[in-house]
This record gives structure tokens, sequence and C-alpha cells, in this order.
């Protein structure tokens, strides 16, 4: 699909992406840059890439496609760096979590004579670095592209067209709703689990070592989330503040109807409120976002 694409980042997402491309023959040739020196040799020993560059500014030379797979607070200075290097009529496309920042931090730099158009693949473990990605992350998952109202179709339908060869299903969003969007969806639970896994790494030393033992029973399942990468979400706290902050207000008014529920004995509350969410997991089991064994998939207990 295209001739160079490079590649600015090679965490989980950029070498995720660097497999499926190989796999599905979708670049004649990669280029892969990264911040640190120990994580381009890392990939070169993975054989990610053809071409291996510290410099984004020459990693972006003669590229038609531009994937930048950073934390989102790095996108501007990224952007800063190449947009002097970049060909005319090259795709530039990231990955990130959130889309308003990316393209208040972007879009100024680059020159007219380039096609930005936002993504955020809707898939991810806990899991980072160039050693953490697979070919198949993408599969039966949503990729959301975020292009302006004004955007050239051929670019946005390429752009469409390269996502759905890494397995997935695209969605056109605006940016401002998609971050309204994925603030209850990702932004929210990732803040609770580190809340809930923080408030237990307070706990004094017996009840602390009682939370590890004991963890099958919930806790478990929050740690997973909590584990995820520092940088990251650390980004996209700073970046998504807005709905960020309207979906915690919500969230706290409803959690302060379950204490007042629990403190009243008010069951039938706690029950109704138990059965509707039951009917959300089924839904997402029904649209193949997960599958229906116990212990999210897991083998063993
Ligand atoms: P990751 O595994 O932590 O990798 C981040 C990469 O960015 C590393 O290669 C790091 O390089 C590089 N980097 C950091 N600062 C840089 C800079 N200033 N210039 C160039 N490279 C720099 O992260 P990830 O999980 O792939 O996430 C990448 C993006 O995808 C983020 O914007 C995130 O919001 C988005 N995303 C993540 C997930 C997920 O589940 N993880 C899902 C969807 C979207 P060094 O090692 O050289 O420092």
């Amino acid at each position: 699909m295209f001739d160079k694409v490079a590649l600015i980042g090679i965490g989980l997402i950029g070498s995720s992406l660097a497999h499926v491309m190989r796999r599905e023959k979708l670049a004649n040739k990669i280029c892969i840059s990264t911040r640190r020196k120990e994580t381009l040799d890392r990939a070169e020993k993975l054989g990610l890439g053809d071409t291996y560059e510290l410099n984004p500014e020459i990693a972006v030379e003669g590229a038609d496609c531009v994937i930048i797979c950073t934390p989102v607070g790095v996108c501007g200075a990224v952007a800063e760096k190449i947009k002097s290097h970049l060909a005319s009529e090259t795709i530039v496309t990231d990955v990130g979590s959130v889309k308003r920042s990316v393209i208040d931090q972007v879009s100024p730099h680059l020159p007219t004579n380039v096609h930005f158009i936002p993504g955020h693949p809707i898939a991810g473990t806990e899991y980072s670095g160039p050693d953490a990605g697979f070919a198949s992350l993408f599969e039966n998952r949503w990729c959301i592209l975020t292009p302006e109202a004004n955007a050239s179709p051929e670019p946005v339908q390429k752009l469409k067209a390269f996502w759905e060869r890494c397995g997935s299903q695209v969605e056109i969003m605006d940016p401002d709703h998609h971050d309204l969007v994925l603030a209850i969806t990702s932004h929210l639970p990732h803040l609770i689990a580190y809340n809930i896994v923080g408030t237990a790494s307070e706990l004094e030393g017996d009840t602390r070592s009682e939370v590890i033992k004991f963890s099958a029973s919930g806790f478990r399942d929050f740690t997973r989330l909590a584990s995820s990468d520092p940088t990251m979400w650390r980004d996209v706290f700073l970046h998504n503040k807005d709905a960020v902050l309207e979906m915690l207000g919500r969230f706290s008014e409803d959690l302060s109807g379950l204490q007042r529920a629990i403190r009243r004995g008010d069951g039938e509350a706690l029950f109704e409120l138990f059965a509707k969410t039951r009917d959300i997991r089924r839904s997402i089991i029904e649209q193949g976002q997960d599958v229906e064994e116990p212990n999210f998939g897991r083998d063993s207990s």
C-alpha cells in the first residue's frame, strides 16, 4: 500500500504495526525511529524494520506514510522536528489515545501539502516496548480516525484501507467526541484501577500482604490495568483533562448514590444496578469485544 512507512516510536503499538505490515506486505520499506539508542538497537535485533534511525528527520525522508507512535505528550515535538523533511502528499498519522490535544499539537507544524489524519487503534495490552508487539493486536478491534471536516477523501480512504488490512474495523469520528467516549470506556477505568491499587498499596503490612494473597476475589483484575505504562497514562490524563473530569464528576455522583444505598440498606437499588451492568457485559461479548470464558479468558484461576 505504501512505498516507505516511517514509524516514530517503537513500543507496543509501533512494533505491532511493524509486525502486521510485514505479514500483510503493506510497505516496501519500514523505517524505524525512536528516542533512545537501546530501544532502536532492540528493534533492530527483533528485525522490526528495514532501516533504523535515531533522527526522526532522516527517518521520514522519502516516506509516503509517517505514523507517530509515541506517548501523546511528545507528538507536537515530533511534528516540529520532521516538518521540513516531509515529502509532498505524505500521509501523517498517529495512534495516540487522545485526539484533540494531538491535533492541536501537531497541525500547526505541518506543511499544507501533507495529509494529517489522526488515528487511534482501540487495541492494546498492559505491556510496553518493542518486545511487546504482535501482528494480531488489531484484529477484530476498532480503529478510530478523526480527520478534519475538509480533509481530502482519498488519503482518508487509503488510511482506512490500511487499518482494515491490519485487521481492524474503521470508524470516522469527531475528535472531541472521541475524547469523551474514550474518557469513559478507557481513561476512567484506568484511573479507577490506578486508584484502587494505590489505595491497597498504602495499607498496613499484614492487610497488604493479604491483598496479594486473596487477590483472585476481584482485585487482580484491576492490577492488570494498573500495570500499564506510566508515561503513556500520565500523558493521557494531562491531555484529556476536560473529558476525564466530566466523566469523573458523573462517576463520583453515582458512587455517592451507591454509598447511600449501602448505608440505607437499599437492596433493591443495588440489585437493580447490578442487573443492568450484567447486560452491558453480555452486549460486549455479543459484539466480539471479549470472550465468554470465565475470568476473562484465563485458563487458570
Ligand atoms: P510504549 O510501548 O511505551 O512505546 C512508546 C514509544 O515511544 C517507545 O518506543 C519510546 O521510545 C517512544 N518515545 C517516547 N518519547 C519519544 C520521543 N520524544 N521521540 C521519539 N520516540 C519517543 O507505548 P505504546 O503503548 O506503544 O503507546 C504509543 C501510543 O499509542 C501512545 O500515544 C498511546 O496513547 C497509544 N495507544 C496505546 C495503547 C496501549 O494499550 N498501550 C492502545 C492504543 C493507543 P524510547 O524507548 O526510545 O524512549
